[in-house]
């Protein structure tokens, strides 16, 4: 028998495509973005390595992994070949269709997080619906099927109300806001004739947002990592600041249980994102409101790469392969991640040209390109910042990504940062 083993063992390892390390293991991960390619770092450096399902080979993760397989991932066809001898299939994005993954579970494939979970990051009515079943809070929401249920959502809620696409939403694209019944009315109208299925829930009183993350593996391990600060822009998440401050200690813990809470009730593998709302309750207190689910690695975790002893790419891979999960504790009293968005014109001067600017200005900022082509808006790059003092943290993490997105440093920056 063990020769046996052995000798299937010297079999695969001779078939293994060159990219993968023998023995280790081999994890496929739907998707090529950003997300796909910081997990690839993490993999390297614990010996594993990734096969990418992409669509282009210049693709951001496709650029950095070796075994890049070009296909589709609405096609059962090109998935399965993705899954192929892979010790785990994970995702970058939550858009595989469920029958597929199901079609893959069926052949014995180690999906994970389970298409189970995902649909309650795929659909925000599914989502709110399970929210609510499970005790956690979240604002009062309605299926909208037509014009009627709009207006009725619209009396219900004294006209404070925040329209969503059910499906394909992201940073506040399919997010709507209507000022009047009429705007809602015709907005509805519109989206429903093009076919978007639509919920609404209400808009709530912001204080601000915070991000809950947690990594969670098969057997039910949990680890969370502390609740940060999440500043949101125009629908875009442009800043999160670990570990959140000037938070109530209650509310940290709520956070965080909450976290651990959804994790478990779900049944999430791999890193769960929680979005949490600071709201003002009708009774004037300060109180948490869940806003999104993401089962994956997000970018309001970014900031683990540098400021903690586990970054969440590294954690995710360790949860989706049922392996002990690392320590969450900061490295640093505060970590600072500001995200670089593509400006409305991208500048003379070359992005090459405005790292080494960012690089001589800020020794210590970490600085995470994506390999993206500028798009007005468009994702590009972060910074991790990581300090003693939170604003000169946060002022040289913000002047360091303004820099690599106009290539001119805000009025207010200091010569040294942190
Ligand atoms: P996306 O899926 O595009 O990220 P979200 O549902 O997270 O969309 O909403 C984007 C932003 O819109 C949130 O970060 C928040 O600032 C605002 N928002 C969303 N829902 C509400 C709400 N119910 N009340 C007030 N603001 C909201």
């Amino acid at each position: 028998m063990v020769i046996e083993a052995q000798q299937s063992n010297a079999e695969a390892n001779q078939q293994r495509h060159p990219a993968h390390a023998p023995d280790m293991p081999i994890v496929a991960v739907i998707g090529d973005g950003q997300l796909a390619r910081m997990m690839q770092t993490a993999a390297i450096e614990l010996g594993q390595s990734l096969r990418l399902l992409a669509s282009s080979n210049d693709a951001s993760a496709a650029q950095v992994c070796s075994d890049v397989l070009l296909g589709d991932y609405t096609n059962l066809e090109d998935v399965r070949r993705a899954a192929q001898g892979a010790d785990a299939v994970t995702f970058d994005h939550e858009h595989v269709p469920n029958e597929h993954l199901d079609a893959l579970i069926a052949q014995g494939v180690n999906v994970q997080p389970r298409p189970e979970a995902l649909i309650y990051a795929q659909d925000k009515l599914e989502m709110r619906k399970k929210l609510q079943a499970l005790g956690a809070p979240v604002p009062p929401f309605a299926r909208i099927d037509s014009v009627e249920d709009a207006l009725a959502f619209w009396d219900q809620v004294q006209g404070e109300v925040c329209l969503k696409a059910r499906r394909g939403g992201y940073d506040g694209h399919g997010v709507w806001f209507p000022d009047t019944r009429e705007a809602l009315a015709t907005q509805v109208g519109e989206l429903l004739e093009a076919g978007t299925p639509l919920m609404a829930e209400e808009k709530v009183a912001l204080r601000g947002e915070l991000s809950a993350m947690v990594a969670r593996t098969p057997s039910g391990a949990t680890q969370a990592w502390p609740v940060v600060e999440s500043v949101q822009r125009d629908g875009v998440c442009a800043e999160a600041v670990a570990p959140a401050p000037n938070l109530d200690v209650a509310l940290r813990q709520q956070a965080e249980e909450l976290s651990v809470a959804l994790a478990n009730g779900l049944g999430v593998t791999g890193v769960l994102a929680v979005e949490l709302f600071v709201c003002q309750g009708k009774d004037g207190a300060v109180e948490l409101s869940v806003n999104e689910l993401a089962m994956r690695p997000h970018n309001t975790g970014h900031w683990t790469q540098d400021g903690c002893c586990t970054s969440q790419f590294e954690q995710h891979l360790r949860a989706v392969l049922d392996l002990p999960l690392g320590d969450t504790h900061t490295t640093a009293n505060y970590t600072v991640m500001a995200n670089v968005l593509g400006a409305a014109h991208d500048p003379a001067m070359p992005m090459n040209k405005r790292v080494l600017e960012v690089m001589r200005r800020y020794p210590k900022a970490k600085i995470h390109l994506y390999g993206k082509e500028h798009r007005p808006g468009r994702k590009i790059a972060h910074v991790n910042f990581c300090g003693e003092h939170l604003e000169a943290t946060r002022n040289a993490a913000q002047a360091a990504a303004h820099f690599l997105v106009h290539a001119t440093w805000p009025e207010q920056s200091s010569e040294q940062g942190e």
